[in-house]
């Protein structure tokens, strides 16, 4: 069996890998890091959970610790992007420990914290700095960083940067970092924007698959229930009551639904908490950490709080409601079965659902098996309202995913409207006027610069569509949908007045 030392890192690096308690790498580590160390391109494709930050993170380091010269002030030698601050200060986290006993100077910067003190730390400079893109751009804009020295590049959990609007501060990004660099790119799937996005930043890179894309662990046992009249909140409570031993993560769509959800959960007595978006910074630190140390036994999260999010352990995950990116589900389920272990996917899915485990399935290549319940029938889905099931690859090409889910009968508005409108309200109208904010704004955030660029209503190339695809952290249902519908026409016919009398719509 190959061990770390047979892929040529030196022996300073093995005392932090033993630190850590690897014995031996992991797949993606036995073929990344002699790639890496050689100074080529990689693209990882890897769902989470896999060790990926040790595959880039080691030979990055054994690069750094051979230079001699001394990091300059406002530098920055290597940059790891990650979509989430808790993803952000996982891998900071992780490479600390691999580097203990050097001197690499190793900074993480996220949103949500003191920009100052960021500024402050920044200006002596950082060998591997890990930033989340919004937060980056601010303290590029103060200038308060270097980053045409960037020599190592990391763009890890591609897709979820994209999926999170992040496509515009990479494509800035691209003609910022000038020197030439070794970019390593890691996603769990390859959808087409992140074939893209490699061609922007990457020279021939070497493709290294440990899983196939969209493909999710081994590991993990998958289930669905199907939920017919059920009550789903009285169906989660007695799933959670067979495993009271279990730790668990809970997937709930809004940050409303999972607070909610959350409180049913702690009145009947179960060692709950949660994360979402409406939480501030230290009440998601602190949930985390609960959850870390056993206080809580189940996490109620949304998407955009709980990716990347890295805790051994967790047996089972519960798709309370099924996302509506079907990517989404590999990155959910790969929660459980963390290194190595063994882990539960345990699916609900309701008549007016079923277009959406139909996505998942597409993509998984498989049927998930049923642990309770019947597949509806269509005539089932027609009685409920739902949506016909629509193929995947229709659903991801832009305007397609903006198809409207249908309410359930007798509970219209449920939902709130399509996917499109969601992103539309959160992107567009519903953030209009953060133009003129961003800027200034200490977490500057990619989708109300995205907002600003749909209200002047640009070109939009088939990639950047992905945006309006993107998932978005939502808020409980409301109507904004129509909302921003009303302001798209208005602001059209805004642009069409304009247009005649040849100046520039406000
Ligand atoms: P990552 O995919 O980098 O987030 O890693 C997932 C988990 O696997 C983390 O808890 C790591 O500490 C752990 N891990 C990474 N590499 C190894 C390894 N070679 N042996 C055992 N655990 C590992």
């Amino acid at each position: 069996m190959t061990g770390f030392a047979d892929l040529g890192l030196d022996l300073a690096l093995l005392k932090g890998i033993e630190a850590a308690g690897y014995h031996n790498p992991s797949p993606i580590q036995e073929k990344a890091i002699p790639i890496v160390l050689g100074g080529k391109d990689v693209l990882g494709l890897a769902q989470t959970g896999t060790g990926k930050t040790a595959a880039f993170g080691l030979p990055l380091i054994q690069k750094l610790m051979a230079l001699e010269s001394e990091v300059q002030a406002r530098q920055v030698r290597s940059l790891i992007l990650a979509p989430t601050r808790e993803l952000v200060l996982q891998i900071a986290e992780a490479l600390k420990g691999y580097a203990q006993g050097s001197n690499l100077r190793i900074l993480s910067v996220v949103g949500g914290a003191s920009i100052n003190m960021q500024m402050k730390f920044l200006l002596k400079g950082a060998d591997i700095l890990v930033a989340t893109p919004g937060r980056l751009m601010d303290l590029h804009e103060r200038e308060a960083l270097l980053l045409d020295g960037v020599n190592v590049l990391v763009l890890d959990e591609a897709d979820q940067m994209l999926d999170l609007g992040f496509i515009h501060v990479l494509r800035h990004l691209s003609k910022i970092l000038t020197a030439p660099r070794q970019t390593l790119l890691f996603s769990a799937t390859m959808p087409a924007p992140i074939a893209k996005l490699s061609k922007d930043f990457q020279t021939q890179p070497v493709r290294i698959e440990v899983a196939p894309a969209g493909k999710t662990a081994d590991k993990i046992t998958q289930w669905v229930h199907y939920i017919g009249t059920q009550n789903r909140v009285d169906f989660l409570r007695n799933c959670l009551a067979e495993h009271m031993d279990g730790v668990s993560v809970v997937f709930a769509r809004t940050k409303r639904g999972a607070e909610k959800l959350k409180n049913v959960l702690v009145d009947a007595g179960f060692a709950a908490t949660s994360v979402h978006g409406n939480k501030s910074q230290a009440q998601r630190d602190k949930a985390i950490a609960d959850f870390k140390s056993g206080a809580a036994k189940i996490l109620v999260a949304t998407d955009v709080a709980a990716r990347g999010i890295d805790i051994s352990g967790v047996s089972h995950v519960y798709n309370y409601d099924l996302p509506e990116v079907p990517e989404i589900y590999v990155h959910r389920i790969g929660r459980t079965a963390r290194a190595g272990a063994e882990g539960e996917a345990v699916s609900f899915c309701r008549p007016v659902d079923m277009h959406l485990l139909a996505e998942i399935e597409k993509l998984l290549g498989m049927t998930i098996p049923v642990a309770s319940g019947e597949r509806p029938t269509a005539e089932d889905i027609k009685k409920y309202g739902a949506k016909p099931v629509r193929s995947a690859s229709n659903s991801r090409s832009g305007s397609g995913r903006g198809g409207q889910r249908q309410p359930a009968s007798g509970k219209a508005g449920r939902s709130g409207g399509g996917r499109s409108a969601a992103g539309t309200s959160r992107t567009g109208a519903g953030r209009a006027g953060a133009s003129q904010r961003s800027s200034k704004k200490e977490d500057w955030n990619p989708l109300e610069a995205e907002g600003a660029r749909k209200k002047r209503g640009p070109k939009k190339s088939a990639n950047e569509t992905e945006q309006g695809t993107g998932f978005v952290e939502r808020s409980a249902p409301s109507n904004k949908g129509r909302q921003v519908k009303k302001s798209a026409k208005r602001s059209a016919a805004r642009r069409k007045v304009a247009a005649k009398r040849k100046m520039r719509p406000t």
